[in-house]
């Protein structure tokens, strides 16, 4: 791609076999994987592979470790965790450029986003580590007490989406082993550079067994790990598919599962909206990540007051949007994942297209020639005037596509924004405080943003996908469970 960027000393972190983590030592023998780039389609290193006796194993001393690291105090769990951030600290450049050449995510998106995320995470985990809470409540008899305690489950399964492999992984693991639990996190089979890395960070930083990283196909190392009696937990971000399948998975063992799931998320702009404020973000909200966020604001429903110059102005940042190498600081949008990921994702653009899907404004198009015809770009894409009832304003594209379809008012919007099996996120875009508060009383999603997307507080107020878009617990409460304490007094001692 970019000549500025072929000398960059970073390609050496691709030189060898990257990483998984077992019992404290880095695994790189045996079979590997590709790590193919999303920004030209060439194979830019290799990941180790977790073959069914490297699981077993793995489960064995996750196991072992278990007790160990839950009779720690919450202090000392809180050490490990800030020792780990100073780690990714220092590598932070590493992880922009693994990230960037794995998935396409441009380098000024992982500095200003995931890692920070990454690094708030452990540290606010540090934190609840000590805090844990539990509460307490009258039972209605005086000589009794009772207190809730938290416990750990022991061995917990995290499995890892593609579209934000370091931010998700570090978030989850910090608050898996903050609860006392130890972790077995696996990547995605499209994305374990970056938690790969880590691993050989931090390979020596744990006890042996406490953190667990390996690779793998989900149909494979996946299910084996979900379907092992040693796994008392399980934890999903990921595709509603793959939810479903873990359900039937684990259904038997009568296991504790959480699914955090996808999104097809309304964003409503009515005409009393500030349209230098619903513009911006509503761009931000369906492109950033080229729409691989499962909270994207992927189809925006306008007040017709508003929606020709709403519209104009969408499509003018669509065309404007910086697409490029991931590498370079002036990237806005890089490309997709990869070769299914993009099929998939033209597939649903040529789909509207030749199936009259409303009229396209902005992209839509391949890169036929030139840098970007190298990678998997897809051009930001704008649908006008589309029907609710489409494919394109149904399904989940999780790439750079955003339909706008035009609503008489809110209740209109309100009741299109919640005709979906989708319950992740929402938003509003008015200066009317009657408006923005009947919306968020009605929008039926675990989120609701008013005159922003996205939000800041994904640790202090972890949301829950209504609906399809996820099950079981949130936050550092998914991975603990509560155990009731009732204490009788002898009498004459209270
Ligand atoms: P995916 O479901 O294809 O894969 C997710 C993970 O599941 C991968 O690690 C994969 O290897 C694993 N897996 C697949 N089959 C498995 C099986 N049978 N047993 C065990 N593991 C298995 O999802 P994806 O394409 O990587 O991610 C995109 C999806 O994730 C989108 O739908 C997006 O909305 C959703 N997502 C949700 C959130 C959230 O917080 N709600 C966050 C990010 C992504």
């Amino acid at each position: 791609m970019s000549a500025a960027t072929s000398n960059d000393p970073r390609w050496n972190l691709l030189d060898g076999t990257l990483p998984m983590l077992v019992g404290g030592e880095l695994v790189t023998d045996g079979e590997t994987s590709d790590i193919v780039s999303s920004r030209d389609r060439r194979v830019a290193g290799r990941f180790a592979v977790a073959d069914e006796a490297l699981v077993e194993r793995a489960v064995a001393t996750a196991r072992g470790a278990a007790a160990g690291w839950a009779g720690l105090t919450g202090f000392e769990r809180g050490k490990y965790l800030l020792k780990i951030a100073d780690i990714m600290e220092k590598h932070a450049a590493d992880f922009e450029f693994l990230d960037a050449i794995d998935i396409g995510k441009p380098v000024t998106a992982v500095r200003y986003s995931d890692m920070p995320v990454s690094l708030s995470a452990l540290a606010y985990f540090a934190g609840r580590a000590q805090d844990l809470g539990g509460r307490s409540v009258e039972v209605g008899d005086p000589m009794v007490s009772h207190r809730a305690r938290l416990e750990p489950y022991g061995v917990v399964l995290e499995v890892l989406p593609w579209n934000g492999p370091l931010w998700t992984g570090v978030q989850r693991m910090a608050a898996i082993l903050a609860a006392g639990n130890v972790a077995i996190m696996k990547p995605s089979e499209l994305a374990s550079a970056s938690f790969s890395y880590l691993a050989s960070l931090i390979a020596d930083v744990l006890p042996p067994g406490v953190l667990t990283v390996l690779n793998g196909r989900g149909s494979q190392v996946g299910a084996q790990l979900v379907k092992h009696p040693d796994v008392a937990m399980v934890s999903l971000t990921g595709g509603i598919e793959t939810g479903v399948r873990i359900l039937q998975d684990t259904a038997a063992q009568v296991k504790r599962v959480s699914l955090e799931l996808g999104g097809k998320n309304p964003n409503i702009v009515l005409d009393d909206a500030d349209l230098d404020t619903a513009v911006m973000w509503s761009t931000m909200g369906a492109f950033s990540n080229s729409g691989q966020i499962c909270v994207c604001g992927s189809r925006v429903l306008v007040q017709r007051g508003i929606y020709d110059a709403f519209s104009a102005r969408l499509v003018e940042a669509a065309k404007t949007r910086v697409v490029g190498d991931p590498l370079l600081e002036s990237t806005e949008m890089g490309p997709v994942v990869g070769e299914d990921h993009y099929s998939k994702v033209w597939s649903y653009i040529d789909g509207a297209i030749a199936g009259g899907e409303g009229e396209l404004l902005a992209g839509g198009q391949r890169y036929t020639e030139g840098p970007l015809s190298e990678g998997w770009f897809v051009p930001p894409t704008v649908f006008g005037g589309v029907d609710p009832s489409c494919t394109i304003a149904r399904e989940e594209v999780f790439g750079p596509v955003v339909t706008l379809t035009p609503v008489d008012d809110l209740d209109e919007a309100l009741s299109i924004a919640n005709d979906t099996r989708y319950g992740l996120a929402s938003g509003i875009f008015t200066t009317s405080v009657d408006s923005a508060e009947k919306a968020a009383r009605e929008l039926q999603a675990g989120q609701v943003y008013v005159n922003q997307w996205f939000a800041p507080g994904g640790l202090q107020a972890p949301s829950q996908g209504y609906k399809t878009s996820g099950l079981g617990g949130v936050g550092i409460e998914k991975y603990l469970q509560t155990k009731n304490i009732f204490i009788r007094s002898t009498p004459g001692n209270q």
